[in-house]
């Protein structure tokens, strides 16, 4: 097979467990070769974020208009886009160059609680990268952003149940990604399905795939980890899945196998790094 090739469009995370440091270990680890548009670098470690330094968007439509007329790319994976002119730039390119494949990582609030895309971007990123989107994968809080933004009603503003993320995977879909990863690690569930009420009870993490029909949606399960080690668990996550895809996977079993390969990651995450939230180990 000829070597895979993906495009990161992300910020850098000096402490390396989150942003484009950690998509290239990930896409390292799959066999594949990653290349970077730097959207933006933080100054930041397993604590918190303690400064943004934005790249002109003008200067990242150069890098990947590089990185495309000599290498190629099979898959764009972006992530923390940083600014409305750059989210116009990424979603132009992705035309321009018929990018085959796109996992867009709508990426808003760091783990930490600091934000990554000004609240005005948001609605640029609903009208000019969504309806490009591969697939797009939200947490919870993003989807909500996302819903609010895009002004349509949202249908389940506490979702309770796996039934409720079913309901939110469509109708983010809506926005037009060909395919919604939900993921549900803010909701752990209870075995039984509902929203858990007590520590005790967190015992299942469900991340909800819609698409590609309308009425398509399927779900994953996982244990629900205890762990410091969270720290680009999401970057990980979508650069995984792109990976995947660029290798060739179907959509179902690309979101499956990295679900996979982040639960293994925390699971032997490194616990030496850092005295905040540390990264997953990127195997
Ligand atoms: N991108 C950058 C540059 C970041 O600093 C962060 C989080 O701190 C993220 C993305 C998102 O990280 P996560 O995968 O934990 O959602």
């Amino acid at each position: 097979m000829p070597t895979r090739r993906i495009l990161v469009i992300a910020g850098s995370d000096s402490s390396g467990g989150a942003g484009l440091e950690a998509d290239q270990k990930v896409i390292a680890a799959h066999g594949c070769y990653a290349m970077t548009a730097t959207t933006a670098l933080t100054a930041q470690n397993t604590q918190g974020v303690e400064g943004i330094h934005e790249v002109p968007s003008e200067f990242v439509r150069k890098c990947v208009d590089a990185v495309v007329g000599d290498v190629g790319v099979d898959v764009v994976k972006t992530g923390m886009l940083a600014s409305a002119e750059t989210i116009t730039v990424v979603a132009e390119a992705i035309i321009r160059h018929k990018i085959p494949i796109t996992v867009i990582d709508p990426v808003m609030v760091s783990t930490s609680g600091h934000q990554l895309l000004p609240q005005p971007a948001v609605l640029n990123l609903v009208n000019t990268l969504l309806p490009h989107a591969t697939l797009l994968t939200p947490n919870l809080p993003e989807a909500r952003l996302l819903l609010q933004t895009a002004s349509k009603p949202i249908s389940s503003d506490s979702p309770e149940s796996v039934d409720d993320l079913k309901v939110i995977a469509k109708d983010i879909r809506k926005l037009g990604p060909k395919y919604v990863l939900l993921k549900g690690g803010h909701l752990p569930l209870t075995r039984g399905h509902r929203a858990a009420k007590t520590e005790e009870e967190k015992a299942v993490v469900v991340n909800v795939l819609a698409g590609p029909g309308d009425q398509e949606v399927e779900i994953f399960e996982t244990e629900y980890l205890r762990s410091e080690n969270t720290h680009g668990t999401g970057c990980s996550l979508a650069s995984a899945i792109a990976s995947n895809l660029a290798l060739g996977k179907t959509m179902r079993q690309a979101v499956n196998d990295a679900i996979l390969y982040v639960e293994a990651g925390i699971k032997t995450a490194p616990t030496d790094i850092g005295k905040g939230s540390g990264p997953i180990n990127h195997f």
